[in-house]
């Protein structure tokens, strides 16, 4: 398996600590609000690379936060905390919040085929562990205490920028307007291990401490948790590009001090899906989610194939038009799988020498594009069904595409059988607009999109095509 690393800003072969094992960290969701298809492409992302990992055969133990606590609105940390602000637009209690944002979360990875990590841990059931870290910190001088807050100290270290030079930093920091100026900190670039002071003295959650009745910094919950879970010593560690300064830099920082050696070799970083208004994010309010998609009558499965088909380094541009274009691609693809026959045995010549294609794809840093040309080129093999079919079980199981589900339309329906079906649904329609129920006018619209059917109100009336 080769891999880019973040970390030597190099595609390297990958080499996990122990033969055969894999210890893999995730950055989970902040549960104040709805994830958004952008932070869905990264998981979708990851979960290729966990896949892939499996699939090439490796035992992975993957690991994954919840952050409900700790995370203020600027990713320095300054700002009030962001569950706390979901608590008050909702009018409900933070963890009120964190529980249905995060059944929220893990219902749109299910449509989306995103496996659970292994371990799945809230920030909020682990204060012990972080008040732990953050007293060894201390004990090691990497910590000190000023204007009741706990820091850590960056100059403590022989290199703090792991990740980014000295420019990139310097742009990220000018960038940052809301950023305010923390005159407690002795460096710039300190960062708060525990507070008890912050200027939101509403924070909801709180909890005792050696330094004050307060609450955990965000960065210091994923080096506890891994830990927690992985032991001293990690292979990959994941997140979205914009965990790459601050957070996973202070992660390191921490986490490195605490323990006095290095701490994770591979980091594994999925770029940002854009609109065209830039960088999709939750902040920002108008962003698109999986439920918004499956409204407007796409497959969840269609954004999955849309995210695999550029590559997980490069900024990815959301359009409808280009969903429409993936939508429709998708469901042909399907078609074509679902009209495979089991006609006998496998060859397991012509399986081993796609297999082996698909296997070096997804393992040269997860070409996924390519991964999926190998499955078109394997559907047009010279075999038998019977192989075609296994080999897209097999590709599935890293694409998780649903290939061998069938096509939400299937295009043997005869013409007049679903030229009666989408009559009757456009009079049904026409009867519900008539009725000023524009919620079920809308639903029969979004269920003949799901099937890859599109209505048109035209002069003439109703028009419907296949998309
Ligand atoms: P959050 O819930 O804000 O903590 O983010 C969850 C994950 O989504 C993190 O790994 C982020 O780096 C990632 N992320 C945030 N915005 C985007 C985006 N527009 N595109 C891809 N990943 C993103
Ligand atoms: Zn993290």
């Amino acid at each position: 398996m080769r891999i880019y690393n973040t970390l030597t800003k190099r595609v390297e072969e990958f080499k996990p600590n122990v033969e055969g094992k894999v210890a893999m960290y995730t950055c989970g969701p902040t549960v104040y609000h709805f994830a958004h298809i952008g932070n869905l492409r990264s998981y979708i992302m990851e979960d290729v690379l966990e896949k892939t990992l499996r699939y090439i055969g490796y035992d992975v133990k993957r690991v994954m936060n919840i952050t409900d606590v700790g995370h203020l609105t600027s990713d320095a940390d300054t700002g009030e905390d962001k569950m706390l602000k979901g608590a008050k637009r909702e009018h409900k209690s933070v963890m009120d919040i964190a529980k249905f944002y995060t059944d929220a979360f893990f219902s749109d990875a299910g449509k989306l085929n995103i496996k659970t990590p292994d371990v799945v841990e809230p920030a909020t059931n682990c204060i012990a562990e972080f008040i732990h870290m953050i007293e060894v910190l201390l004990e090691k001088d990497y910590a000190y205490i000023s204007g009741d807050n706990v820091y850590f100290d960056t100059s403590k270290l022989k290199e703090y920028y792991v990740f980014a030079n000295q420019k990139e930093t310097e742009l990220l920091e000018g960038v940052r307007d809301d950023v305010d100026v923390d005159e407690n900190k002795r460096n710039k670039s300190d960062f708060v291990l525990w507070f008890t002071k912050s200027k939101f003295e509403d924070q909801e959650l709180k909890w005792d401490s050696p330094w004050g009745y307060g609450y955990p910094g965000w960065h210091i919950e994923c080096s506890c948790i891994s830990m927690k879970h992985l032991g001293e010593y990690m292979d990959i560690h994941c997140g979205g590009v914009d965990n790459i300064f601050p957070h996973h830099t202070n992660e390191i920082a921490q986490s490195e001090s605490y323990l006095g050696h290095k701490w994770c070799n591979y980091w594994f970083h999925v770029h940002h899906l854009i609109d065209k208004n830039g960088k999709m994010s939750k902040s920002k309010g108008d962003f698109l989610t999986v439920s918004l998609l499956e409204e407007k009558g796409y497959s969840p499965l269609a954004y999955r194939m849309f995210c695999l088909q550029s590559h997980y380094r490069k900024p990815l541009e959301f359009s409808f038009d280009t969903l429409d274009n993936v939508s429709s691609a998708y469901n042909k693809l399907l078609n074509r799988i679902s009209n495979l026959k089991d006609d006998g045995e496998v060859d397991t010549k012509v399986f081993e020498e796609y297999d082996a294609k698909f296997k070096d794809a997804i393992s040269d840093d997860l070409n996924t594009s390519m991964a999926i040309t190998i499955v078109y080129d394997a559907l047009k093999a010279d075999t038998n069904d019977a192989t075609k079919k296994a080999l897209m079980g097999s590709f599935d199981k890293v694409l998780s595409l649903g290939l061998l589900d069938g096509p939400a339309v299937k295009e043997e329906n005869t013409d007049s059988e679903l030229e009666s079906f989408v009559t009757a649904k456009i009079e049904e329609r026409k009867e519900a607009k008539k009725a000023k129920d524009f919620a079920k006018a809308d639903a029969i619209r979004a269920e003949l999109l799901a099937m890859g059917i599109a209505l048109e109100d035209t002069r003439e009336g109703v028009k419907w095509k296949r998309v």
